[in-house]
């Protein structure tokens, strides 16, 4: 009976990528407090794929940053793949960061002048392992830029950019992918391209994605939109038809025949 009990529980958090309850965050500048979060409570099964909507000063980023690892909540609890994360030191939050979350910024945060290949590379370097060079070509060729390894930054599109920082996220391996407004800078076409990328991985390696965007269009890639409003969740909503972005890309005009006959 207690097997049974057990049992049932191991199978609850397996299936569950990321729990959060009642998550407060409070920043406190001088005599003055903001409240960024106000008791969030919100359970992510493995492999979904999410977005995360709001007006700006919502608390969506750090509600992003406390589920990346990159900053600890004023209270709550919060869970990734079962361990309670808000309970951790910083090197351990260091560790889950490196072993299971891939983060994406709106602005790249790539180095201007280093070839994408080797800012793929380096979150290796830091995590350790073999094969770190055919690893960083294969995160290269998964988000379609195999012929462009040796490109740095300055010399990509912005979309191209952005992709390069996603297959910076993939190298590692990690089971969740986390972006803040990764098409906050994008056109419509560089945009398709990355919600490509993102259902692929969702679907094809049941990686859990959630991403931040104030486009609807963008948000009903997803089958779930999670709206904040003054730090607290306002709705939790599935949505009817799912975008695919690829027949979207397909239907697109083709404004790019410049660039395939620069090839
Ligand atoms: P969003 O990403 O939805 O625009 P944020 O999470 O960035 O919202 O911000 C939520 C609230 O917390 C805002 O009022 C913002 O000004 C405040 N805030 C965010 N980061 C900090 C910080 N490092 N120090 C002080 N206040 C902050
Ligand atoms: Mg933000």
């Amino acid at each position: 009976m207690f097997g049974l009990f057990k049992n049932n529980k191991s199978q609850a958090d397996k299936d569950t990528s990321i729990k959060i309850v009642g998550l407060t965050k409070v920043y406190r500048m001088g005599d003055v407090e903001v409240h960024a979060l106000r008791g969030v409570d919100l359970e992510v099964k493995r492999g979904e794929l999410i977005a995360i909507m709001g007006p700006s000063g919502s608390g969506k980023s750090t509600m992003m940053n406390i589920i990346g690892c990159l900053d600890t909540p004023t209270s709550g609890e919060y869970y990734i793949d079962g361990i309670q994360v808000s309970k951790l030191s910083d090197d351990q939050l260091a560790e889950i960061r490196n072993k299971k979350i891939g983060f994406v910024f709106q602005s790249f945060n790539l180095l201007p002048r280093v070839p994408a290949i080797d800012q793929v590379e380096l979150p290796l370097i830091y995590g350790g392992g073999d094969n770190r060079r055919k690893r960083a070509k294969d995160a290269m060729a998964a988000v379609g830029l195999a012929d462009r390894m040796g490109h740095k930054p300055t010399e990509l599109s912005g979309g191209q950019q952005q992709r390069v920082a996603i297959a910076r996220a993939l190298v590692t391996n990690p089971s969740i992918i986390l972006a803040d407004e990764p098409t906050g800078n994008l056109d419509t076409r560089s945009s398709e391209e990355i919600m490509a990328i993102f259902q692929k991985l969702n679907e094809e390696q049941g990686i859990t994605v959630i991403f931040v965007t104030h486009e609807p269009d963008i948000a009903s890639h997803t089958k779930r939109v999670v709206r904040l409003r003054d730090g607290r969740v306002l709705s939790d909503e599935v949505v009817a038809v799912q975008r695919r972005a690829s027949e979207v890309l397909a239907a697109l005009p083709d404004e790019h025949i410049q660039e395939v006959v620069h090839k």
